[in-house]
C-alpha cells in the first residue's frame, strides 16, 4: 500500500501518465493481446485526432496486439495507419524502422501475403522513403531500461527520440528515460 502510494505520488509529480496507457502496456506484457489491442486502439485514435506525435507508434502497437491475438484482419488497418502517419509526416527514418519491424513480425507469424500487401501499399504511399532513410548505424547510446518506468511500455532504441547523449523520450508517453543507475 505504502509503496504503491509512493509510486503514484512520484508519478503525479513527474508527469501525468494516462492510466489507460499503463493498463494497455500491462495487458500486452501479460499476453492479454485482445484487451491490449482495444485499449491501444482507443489511445491511438485519441492521439491521432489531436495530431499527437505519438499516434503512429500507438497505432502500430494496437495493430501488433491484434496480430498477436490472432485477429489479423483487425490489425492490418492499424498497422497501415501507423506507417501512413509516419509517411504523411515525412518521418522517413522512423517509417523505415517501423516498416522493417512490422514486416518481419508478420512474416515470423507466417502472414506472408499480408506482409507483401503492406509492402506493396507502402511503395504507393512513400515510394522514396528508402532513399531518405538508411538502416541505423551501430550506436553507442547508453543502455535504456527494458521498460519505461512511467507508463510500462517496452522500450526499443529505434522507437525512442534521443533528447541528448544520455536521455531518451519514451515513444508512448513522452517521459524522459535515462540509463538506470548502476
Ligand atoms: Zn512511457
Amino acid at each position: 500500500m505504502r509503496r504503491r502510494f509512493h509510486r503514484q505520488a512520484r508519478k503525479a509529480f513527474a508527469r501525468q501518465i494516462p492510466p489507460i496507457l499503463q493498463e494497455a502496456n500491462l495487458a500486452f506484457d501479460k499476453g492479454d493481446f485482445g484487451r491490449a489491442a482495444e485499449l491501444f486502439e482507443r489511445i491511438a485514435e485519441g492521439a491521432d485526432a489531436r495530431g499527437g506525435p505519438r499516434a503512429p507508434l500507438l497505432h502500430l502497437q494496437a495493430g501488433r496486439a491484434r496480430i498477436y491475438a490472432g485477429q489479423t484482419a483487425l490489425g492490418l488497418p492499424s498497422i497501415k495507419r501507423g506507417l501512413g502517419l509516419f509517411a504523411e509526416r515525412r518521418q522517413f527514418q522512423r517509417l523505415v524502422n517501423a516498416q522493417t519491424r512490422a514486416l518481419s513480425e508478420l512474416k515470423e507469424r507466417g502472414l506472408v501475403n499480408e506482409a507483401a500487401e503492406i509492402d506493396a501499399w507502402l511503395k504507393t504511399i512513400a515510394p522514396s522513403a528508402n532513399e531518405f532513410a538508411t538502416p541505423l548505424p551501430p550506436s553507442k547510446k547508453p543502455v535504456l531500461p527494458t521498460h519505461c518506468p512511467q507508463c510500462g511500455a517496452a522500450l526499443r532504441p529505434d522507437e525512442v527520440e534521443w533528447l541528448d547523449e544520455v536521455t531518451a523520450e519514451c515513444g508512448y508517453c513522452g517521459s524522459p528515460v535515462r540509463e538506470e543507475d548502476p
